[in-house]
């Protein structure tokens, strides 16, 4: 394919693999914490969506911790890019 399919390709892969934030849509609905994230997070990595659920674009987030701070237990689970480096690493 083009240079950008591949990229494309390349792109959700290495989402999969990187997730590092993963959401309860329900749970954030029913504690009214979507809004706070959409909210409190500097980085814009929480929106809502047409459809209700918030998405994720983790790929974004520069680890401040705000969203742990305003959510509810249980609706946000981390789990942080190995060594620690995600971010910095993830066009490498
Ligand atoms: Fe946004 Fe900060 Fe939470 Fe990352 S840690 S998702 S930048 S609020």
């Amino acid at each position: 394919g083009t240079v950008a399919d591949r990229l494309a390709g390349n792109r959700y892969e290495t989402d999969e693999e990187e997730s590092h934030i993963h959401l309860d849509q329900d749970l954030a609905r029913t504690t009214g914490c979507a809004r706070r994230l959409v909210a409190i997070c500097p980085a814009k990595v929480y929106a809502e969506e047409a459809d209700g659920t918030i998405s994720v674009e983790y790929a974004a987030c520069f680890e401040c911790g705000a969203c742990a701070a305003v959510a509810e237990p249980g609706v946000l689970t981390w789990r942080y890019p190995r060594g620690g480096m995600g971010i910095s690493l993830r066009e490498g």
